[in-house]
C-alpha cells in the first residue's frame, strides 16, 4: 500500500494536471468500488484543488463536494490528456499487454472531463474505492484518522501526548495505527526506527526522553526526504509522471533483511510483527 510520501507524490502530480477542470461524466464497470451517487453527481463539478489526507487522495470540488480516492493495495489513478498522453500515479501494473494510456481490463472507473481529458482508475485486485462525499461526510471520515505527521500541529509535545495513549503498545504497532498518527506504513516505520536507533518491538512506555526526541525527528525527516525523492518504488508505486520513486535508493533497512547494516556492518534481522515483515539491526537499535 502506498504510504504518505507516495500518495503525496500522486497528489502533487494531479494538482498540476487537473486543477480547474470540470467533470462531464463517469463510466463505472465495478459498482462496489464507487459510491452510488458518483455517476450522477460528479457532472459539472469543477476541481478546486487536490490534497492528501492520511493515505487518501482528496479531490476538492465545487459545491462543497469531495471526491475521495483510496488506492489500497493495487490501485492506480491515471490522468490522460487530450493528446492521449498519460500520467500515472499509484501501483504500476507489470504487464506487457497493458498500455496504461488507454482503458484496459483493470480499468474499473473512467472519469471524463469536459475538455476531453480523463482520469482512469485501474485496480488489479479491486480493493480500492472512490467516493463522492458531502463536506460533512468527508469531515466524519477525516476525523476517524489521526494527526498528520507533517502538519504544524504535530509538535514534539503533541507526539509525547499521543504516545501516552498507548503505553503498552509495541512502538512499531503504535506507529502503524492510523487512528493515532496517519500515513506511516511498513517502509517508513522501519526506516524511522532505524534512524532513531530503537528496536521495533520496544513497548512505548520504555522509551526514554532522548529516544522519543530522536524518533520524532526521524519520522519527519524520513517523510520529508521521501517526498523530495518522489516516494519509494518497491515494485508497487509509480508517480504521476510515470517515474519510479527514487527514495528506494535511500532505504536503510526496508527490504534489506540479511544484508549488512549500513551503520555497523552487522547482519540485519528480519522478523514478523503483527504479520508484517520487519527489518532492524540487533546491534545499533536498542
Ligand atoms: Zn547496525
Amino acid at each position: 500500500m502506498p504510504e504518505l510520501p507516495e500518495v503525496q507524490t500522486v497528489v502533487n502530480g494531479l494538482t498540476k494536471k487537473i486543477s480547474g477542470k470540470v467533470f462531464s461524466d463517469a463510466k463505472i464497470s465495478v459498482k462496489k468500488m464507487v459510491s452510488t451517487n458518483l455517476k450522477k453527481d460528479i457532472k459539472n463539478k469543477k476541481v478546486k484543488r487536490v490534497i492528501r489526507r492520511a493515505k487518501m487522495i482528496v479531490i476538492e470540488l465545487t459545491q462543497d463536494k469531495y471526491l475521495v480516492v483510496h488506492l489500497k493495495m493495487t490501485g492506480q489513478l491515471i490522468f490522460v490528456d487530450i493528446k492521449g498522453k498519460a500520467f500515472g500515479g499509484g501501483h504500476p501494473i507489470e504487464s506487457k499487454e497493458i498500455e496504461f494510456t488507454k482503458p484496459n481490463k483493470y480499468t474499473h472507473v473512467i472519469l471524463n472531463f469536459k475538455d476531453g481529458s480523463r482520469l482512469l482508475y485501474n485496480d488489479v485486485r479491486k480493493f480500492g474505492w472512490l467516493k463522492l462525499m458531502s463536506k460533512e461526510e468527508y469531515n466524519i471520515l477525516s476525523n476517524r484518522h489521526g494527526i498528520e505527521p507533517l502538519a504544524k500541529e504535530f509538535t514534539l509535545s503533541r507526539f509525547k501526548e499521543i504516545l501516552k495513549k498507548r503505553p503498552n503498545s509495541k512502538i512499531k504497532q503504535f506507529l502503524l495505527n492510523q487512528e493515532l498518527i496517519v500515513g506511516l506504513g511498513n517502509i517508513y516505520v522501519d526506516e524511522s526506527l532505524f534512524k532513531a536507533k530503537i528496536k521495533p518491538f520496544r513497548r512505548v512506555y520504555t522509551l526514554k526522553g532522548n529516544e522519543t526526541d530522536r524518533l520524532y525527528k526521524a519520522i519527519k525527516l524520513k517523510l520529508f526526504t521521501a517526498i523530495k525523492f518522489g516516494g519509494t518504488s518497491v515494485n508497487t508505486f509509480v508517480s504521476i509522471s510515470g517515474e519510479r520513486g527514487k527514495f528506494v535508493n535511500k532505504l536503510k533497512v526496508y527490504g534489506r533483511g540479511g544484508m549488512k547494516c549500513l551503520r555497523c556492518k552487522n547482519e540485519l534481522t528480519k522478523i514478523k510483527m503483527g504479520g508484517r515483515g520487519t527489518v532492524y539491526c540487533t546491534k545499533c537499535q536498542k
